[in-house]
């Protein structure tokens, strides 16, 4: 096993997550990356705060995947425990912050990051940055577009952590889903997820936009009546509406808006007060103007233009509209923001193309990892989880074959 040589392209967590494991049996790995410099969206993820994974128990977060049968196995390996063992295995303490999210104390990935490759150089890992993959020669080599030209590179088992689409400048273009696709293997079409949705306001709204929408509840209804809910912040945006709370809800939105091309964001505004409370706030009192009474009823000045912006006017005084209103907001979304912006990004290689070690079917010794395979998960720690656990996944899945060289089932042959 020690002879052969592993390769991984692109160092992402999901890769360097696979080199962790295979270096970790002392094996040979080379991982090859597009950019000048290593982890990119990781970075990036870490700008506002990095939630690398979330302390809610283990079948709630396995229960946030679309996939969640599927990443059940890999996520019961390297749950979010496990995680925090690994950060603290490189010097990196963390801690539990609101609603359950777990973060590096130093709430950046930059020191973590550091910590990691510097322990992979450590144990042998060889890392080649200007190396952008293009595909596979007729034998079945690894091509690399370099500055000095075209480099073939043999391996005996190969991991594509190649990533989404969103925010192509990190490195992830998305441009393996026409490389693989030739091959014939399965790929969902890739598309924004954990995004913002493209909404009309009328220039009454202008001085509103950019500020936050807080303590609301949102919710979607499907086609199939299903009600998928999210409680958080919002931010009102020149092009429509954004934050957590949309994110949590972009799977049932995009699925609408493609279906339908629209689909509708109903709020609560104030979800902690009944319709029947409400209204008793609301009810004219005295010479007590409608902004003081809305104020007191718990609705801030970003609400308030919401209501003026839905209900006319001759109705702002009759306590039932208002509070009808407020229980129940709908936000007309007529479209997604481009994947160049999108946090992640749904589709991938599918399932069925794989092996349950994620080796590709049709392709022997190569197997994927990470975001570019078919999950999607909200905000919140879930896409990290995910890519760490598939990346040790199918590292662990090289470790077995190469050892056994066993039969790859494919999961529609089982
Ligand atoms: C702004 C932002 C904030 C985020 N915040 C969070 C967060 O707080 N918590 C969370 O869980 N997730 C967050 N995410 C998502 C998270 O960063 C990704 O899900 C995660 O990085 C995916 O890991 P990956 O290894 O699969 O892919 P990537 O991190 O995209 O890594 C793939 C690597 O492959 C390289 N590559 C691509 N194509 C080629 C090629 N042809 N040849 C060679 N190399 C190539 C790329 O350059 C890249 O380095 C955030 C994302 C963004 C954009």
């Amino acid at each position: 096993m020690k002879s052969k040589r592993i390769v991984i392209i692109g160092a992402g967590p999901a890769g360097l997550m696979a080199a962790d494991v295979l270096s970790g049996h002392g094996v040979h790995v080379d991982v090859f990356e597009a950019k000048a410099s290593v982890g990119r969206k990781f970075l990036m993820a870490g700008k506002g705060g990095l939630n690398i994974t979330h302390s809610e128990p283990l079948s709630d977060f396995i229960a946030r995947y679309d996939q969640s049968d599927w990443l059940k196995p890999m996520l019961e390996e390297f749950d979010a425990q496990k995680i925090v063992l690994w950060m603290e295995s490189l010097g990196v303490s963390s801690f539990i912050g609101t609603s359950g999210r777990i973060f590096p104390t130093e709430m950046k990935a930059a020191p973590l990051l550091r910590h990691w490759l510097s322990d992979l150089k450590k144990r042998g890992v060889r890392v080649h940055c200007k190396h952008y993959w293009e595909g596979f020669t007729n034998e079945g080599s690894l091509r690399f577009a370099t500055a000095e030209g075209e480099k073939v590179i043999v391996s005996d088992a190969t991991i594509l952590a190649l990533g989404g689409a969103s925010w192509p400048s990190l490195g992830s273009d998305g441009a393996w889903v026409r490389i693989l696709a030739q091959k014939g293997i399965a790929i969902n079409p890739l598309l924004p997820s954990n995004c913002g949705f493209k909404a009309q306001w009328s220039p009454h709204m202008d001085s509103h936009l950019g500020k936050p929408l807080k303590n609301v509840l949102g919710w979607v209804k499907s086609d199939s009546g299903e009600m998928q809910k999210s409680s958080s912040e919002a931010i009102l945006t020149t092009y429509g509406i954004e934050g957590g709370l949309v994110y949590a809800l972009s799977r049932p939105l995009r699925e609408e808006i493609i279906a339908h091309g629209e689909a509708t964001l109903y709020l609560d505004l104030l979800p902690y007060v009944t319709i029947s409370k409400l209204t008793a706030l609301l009810a004219p009192s005295g010479k007590q103007s409608i902004n003081n009474i809305w104020r007191k009823a718990g609705l801030d000045s970003v609400k308030t233009a919401l209501i003026r912006e839905l209900l006319p006017k001759d109705k702002w005084s009759d306590p039932y509209c208002v509070a009808a209103i407020v229980k129940k907001y709908p936000i007309k979304l007529i479209g997604m923001q481009p994947m160049e912006e999108a946090i992640s990004t749904a589709g991938g290689v599918k399932r069925e193309a794989l092996t349950e070690d994620l080796m590709i079917c049709n392709l022997s010794n190569v197997y994927c990892a990470g975001e570019m395979l078919d999950w999607d998960a909200p905000t919140g720690g879930y896409l990290l989880t995910a890519a760490f656990a598939s990346g040790r996944f199918a590292a662990n899945g090289i470790l077995k074959n190469l050892l056994n060289d066993d039969i790859h089932p494919c999961h529609n042959d089982s």
